[in-house]
């Protein structure tokens, strides 16, 4: 079984010889980004819950991992890599809340990865928020219920209510929540205030054609009955604004001063989503060390 795990590790992150030990890092993401493999569903899930279960195992220094709840029976995971600099930028990162949105997780567990290596943040990282949907491939859990909709008062989903008692007691300099978006072509980050100098900094070197355009100032092209594109407002291009009620990157908002939702294109090359996104994510991070 753990021979099986960690071939999935393997085909998912490409990473490391067969008989590496199990605490065993990428060596960076260019060798992630140069063997991507589009992986989703049923493997997706198996090769993340082994990857945590081979950190536990592992028991390396400044790691710890503990299970917070549950989403339609399976284990919510959350990830803590401790860095020995006490000037680290402490950051929350969040991914597979949606579970027709894979890149996020294999974006997130990147940088989990990398993050082992460099320690270069203080970083807690809850991999799968959705672990139903995402073995179903779908955007809201098996019960039917979107859980970035679910974080508002009296709107409760399990995996919402599990993230709010986790959360308790921690603050960080900024927080992401990785997402995609299978009809654009392009990438656009959705920020909780408005701090358009940030997301400025942020998306600087980032080629404009792959940043959602904001001519018109609202959200274009939206998922009907998705999005309400009165409720997203474009301050430049790759870069929203919303209010969208009950979702985790608002309620991320209380525990950061800079909260996100990071959305990659699901309708480009795989490689190009996985690069970029993962680019822009270590971009987000970088400010705030500043
Ligand atoms: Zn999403």
């Amino acid at each position: 079984m753990l021979r099986l795990k960690v071939g999935f590790l393997l085909a998912a992150f490409a990473i490391v010889p067969i008989a590496a030990k199990a605490n065993s890092c990428p060596e960076s993401y260019a060798a992630l980004a140069r063997a991507p493999v589009h992986q989703r569903g049923e493997a997706l899930v198996s090769a993340t819950y082994g990857r945590l279960e081979e950190l536990k195992a592992g028991r390396l220094p400044g790691i710890e991992i503990e299970v917070i709840g549950t989403s339609d029976g399976f284990p919510i995971q959350l990830v803590r890599v401790r860095s020995p600099n006490p000037k680290a930028a402490r950051v929350f990162v969040s991914s597979g809340v949606h579970g027709d949105e894979p890149e996020g997780v294999t974006t997130g567990m990147a940088l989990l990865e990398n993050t082992i290596r460099s320690r270069r943040y203080d970083l807690t990282y809850v991999p799968m928020m959705n672990p139903g949907g995402l073995k179903a491939e779908t955007r809201a859990n098996l019960a039917k219920l979107d859980i970035n909709r679910s974080f508002d008062p009296g709107v409760g989903t399990e995996a919402a209510e599990a993230l709010k008692k986790a959360m308790r007691g921690r603050n960080f300099e900024v927080a992401v929540d990785l997402h995609g978006a299978s009809q654009k072509t392009q990438f656009f980050l959705i920020s909780a205030k408005e701090e358009g100098a940030r997301a400025d900094e942020i998306l600087k070197n980032v080629p404009e054609a792959l940043l959602l355009p904001s001519s018109t100032g609202t959200y274009p092209g939206y998922a009907p009955g998705l999005n309400d594109p009165k409720k997203y407002r474009m301050l430049f291009p790759g870069s929203a604004i919303s209010n969208n009620g009950g979702t985790l990157k608002d309620f991320l908002a209380a525990y950061a001063p800079r909260s996100y939702t990071l959305e990659y294109p699901g309708a480009v090359d795989f490689s190009l989503q996985q690069e970029w996104n993962y680019r822009i994510l270590n971009s987000i991070l970088e400010t705030a060390e500043k």
